[in-house]
């Protein structure tokens, strides 16, 4: 649910500086919001809407007219972290900072309404912006790009951070005001961060959460909403033997309950003050519903006490529905009553024979009972299937069988789609063009697609790594 406008960049600026190199810079102090008010801010194009997940945000801009044609804003967290970076002009000392293209997958609206933006997610990823094409329906199109270190606007973007906080933290940054004078030390005391402290908090992150590099945490059904949601890791790998996939580690291990609460305090430590807006939880990896339930049960209790999340229910989970099938009725009851909001679960295909090529694990008519189950009980389901499984071979059958059998699962069950991603050094790779005769054509991706969407109600799931 979005609520529209809190006025955020309607406070009065403040006149810091110049720096000792000649830039303007600005910035204001935005006091706290209610808890759970999202911070939607409108930009200026009219249509993006942005949820960097701020309770209290420390904006500044810096300009240079000498030096590039736009200005920079940064928002920094309550712990000084830049979480948003947007510049309005196309020029940057010798960077040049194009719009994007198009295959970015964005729709782009019209210059000057656009700007280059960025913004970083709760692990440390940066996003290009989200953008949306369908506003007038209320139906937000999530759209996202993840932006690396080789990326001209992050790398200007980062080297003009760098700059700014060097020169904040050394006295470089003059006061001609007693709220000038206070909005320094307030930046100085967070303190801002340089890039390279960025980085260090990601690593943070990472190592709160035992994972390295990328990890898909942002179920689908959070597409909106996952700068509100806490990853944590309750279990380790995915227990999955499908033969295309490589996304986790095979074997299942259960963090102990001593793990998992030392990980709630790590988190919380990280996320300071910014807890206040966090309302929800995703939990980690694969198949998390395999923690014994009256542990999982101990640990939501103990994360909703810590993140003082008010919100019953508040936790999402990744899981396979042949574990959950093993649950009793008893023990789902007792982990909705502990918050259990949402089950993921890759269906992936609904024909039964290809799902057992893959190897997949998962018989169809036991998926339908836990996902009517878990309807029952009152815990909601999301489900993903993917484009392009089965090749060309199944194509037409991969179709058909899903759309029958995801028709037949009780109402109110989310679909979403992804198009198949193959890891290289596979079974499935090694197969593919015995066994199914070819990739599917990008063409006939996008109309499956299509199909998935106007007879499921399907929507894309993006995986965006924290
Ligand atoms: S598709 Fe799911 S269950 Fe299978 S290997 Fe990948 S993550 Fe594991």
């Amino acid at each position: 649910m979005v609520k529209v406008m809190d006025g955020l960049n309607s406070m009065p600026w403040t006149r810091l500086g110049p720096l000792a190199n000649g830039w303007t810079v600005e910035g204001t102090h935005i006091p706290p919001r209610d808890r759970f008010k999202y911070g939607y801010d409108l930009w200026s194009n009219g249509l993006a809407f942005e949820a960097f997940g701020i309770g209290r945000t420390y904006k500044v801009t810096i300009r240079a007219p000498e030096y590039g044609d736009g200005v920079w804003l940064f928002n920094f967290d309550t712990q000084g972290r830049a979480v948003n970076v947007s510049y309005t002009g196309t020029y940057w000392g010798t960077a040049r900072l194009p719009n994007p293209e198009l295959k970015m997958d964005f729709r782009l609206l019209p210059y000057p309404r656009y700007r280059p933006e960025m913004h970083r997610l709760i692990g440390g990823t940066w996003l290009r912006a989200k953008w949306t094409d369908n506003i007038d329906r209320s139906g937000l199109n999530y759209r996202a790009e993840i932006l690396r270190e080789s990326d001209p606007f992050y790398q200007a973007a980062m080297a003009t951070l760098d700059e700014f906080v060097r020169q904040c933290m050394t006295g470089g940054l003059s006061a001609d005001s007693a709220d000038a004078a206070e909005l320094i030390a307030i930046y100085r005391t967070l303190p801002v961060r340089h890039h390279l402290e960025l980085q260090q908090e990601s690593a943070r992150f990472h190592g709160i959460l035992q994972t390295c590099g990328d990890i898909p945490v942002e179920p689908p059904e959070l597409a909106y909403d996952h700068y509100h949601a806490i990853p944590l890791k309750v279990q380790h790998g995915c227990g999955g033997p499908c033969t295309f996939c490589s996304l986790y580690d095979r074997r299942i291990r259960i963090l102990s309950e001593e793990d998992t609460r030392r990980q709630i305090d790590d988190m919380a430590g990280y996320l300071g003050e910014e807890l206040d807006h966090f309302s929800k939880v995703v939990l980690l990896e694969g198949d998390a519903l395999t923690v014994p339930s009256e542990q999982l049960a101990t640990e939501l209790h103990y994360a909703r006490q810590r993140f003082a999340i008010e919100h019953v229910p508040f936790a999402h989970a990744f899981a396979k529905a042949s574990t959950v099938m093993k649950r009793s009725r008893q023990e789902l009851q007792l982990l909705k009553d502990s918050g259990l909001l949402n089950v993921n679960f890759g269906l992936e295909s609904g024909s039964q024979e290809l799902l057992d090529l893959v190897k997949r694990g998962q018989n169809l008519s036991e998926f339908h009972d836990t996902v009517a189950l878990l309807r029952e009980i009152g815990i909601n389901v999301s489900i993903n299937i993917i484009c392009g499984l089965g090749g060309v071979e199944f194509r037409d059958r991969h179709i058909e069988e899903t759309v029958k059998f995801v028709q037949s699962l009780p109402p109110g069950t989310k679909v979403f789609y992804s198009t198949l991603q193959i890891s290289p050094t596979s079974r499935y790779a090694r197969k593919q063009s015995a066994m199914f005769g070819g990739e599917v054509a990008t063409d006939d991706i996008d109309r499956d697609k299509e199909k998935f969407a106007r007879e499921l109600g399907a929507a894309e799931y993006l995986f965006v790594p924290m």
